[in-house]
């Protein structure tokens, strides 16, 4: 690949940045900040090594993924806390499996947290900070236009797939996958999985002893959020942290 060159600063969110990549308008430069928010933001932190764990572990994730036919947005892994990906228009829906009970599902409808449901869960929310992220079902999000019947039915079957293919890739790593959420978008007329998949958007606990090696530790103020994201680096690709 020829030598990239940064452009302009399209985005700023609350743990990434999007740049341009000169004189290429089908591809965007995602960099992975250390900064977390939580609460729709009113939680905010910070700490060393948080954007180079959810960029090599989304690299990693998404180059699995791909190897097992889901289409990505990954193309690259361009420096500890960058990724090459295609340039999406992203369907503004959060797209949310769940394995066990955890996180607002418990607290909408009072299950007991880690509950194993029989088939996983699928919801929306509606990507609207100002907002707070509604859930919104299809026909709502339909009558917005903010996507079609296909769209909605494409994002279902790849979402499900993505489950499994991710439940069982944490099974052998001692992980269970309790939930995630995901974000797509197309590009070219194609739908893509897009944004990043980390301890930033998944609930992950440790088989063996149910500890929390995700974001919840910040949430909850349960400490030792750097040392999780370190381990689930460790467990994920392998690498250790300098
Ligand atoms: N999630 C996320 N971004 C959001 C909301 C949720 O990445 O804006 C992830 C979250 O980390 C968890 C899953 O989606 O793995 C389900 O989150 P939940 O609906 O339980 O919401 P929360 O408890 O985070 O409010």
């Amino acid at each position: 690949m020829a030598q990239l060159q940064k452009g302009k600063l399209l985005y700023e969110g609350k743990a990434k940045k999007v740049w341009e990549v000169a004189g290429d308008p089908d591809h965007v430069i995602q960099e992975f900040k250390n900064d977390a928010t939580a609460f729709n933001g009113e939680k905010r932190g910070s700490w060393e090594a948080k954007g180079t764990v959810n960029n090599t572990v989304a690299s990693f994730l998404f180059r699995y993924l791909e190897k097992q036919g889901i289409k990505t947005h990954f193309v690259d892994q361009l420096s500890p806390n960058e990724m090459l990906i295609k340039k999406l228009a992203i369907v503004p829906l959060e797209v949310i499996m769940r394995n066990r009970a955890a996180g607002s599902f418990v607290k909408r409808y009072g299950a007991p947290e880690g509950l194993v449901f029989s088939e996983p869960t699928f919801e929306f929310s509606y990507k609207r900070d100002d907002l707070g992220d509604p859930l919104i079902n299809e026909s709502h999000a339909i009558a917005l236009g903010v996507a079609t019947q296909e769209d909605i039915d494409e994002i279902r079957a790849t979402a499900i797939q993505v489950n499994q293919l991710l439940k069982a890739f944490f099974e052998e790593r001692g992980i269970t996958l309790v939930d995630f959420k995901l974000e797509f978008g197309k590009h070219k007329g194609t739908m893509l999985l897009g944004d990043e998949i980390s301890p930033d958007t998944c609930r992950f606990w440790d088989a063996a002893t149910g500890k929390k090696l995700d974001k919840d530790r910040f949430r909850f103020d349960l400490g030792g959020v750097e040392d999780a994201y370190a381990e689930m680096l460790r467990r994920i690709t392998g690498e250790v942290l300098a």
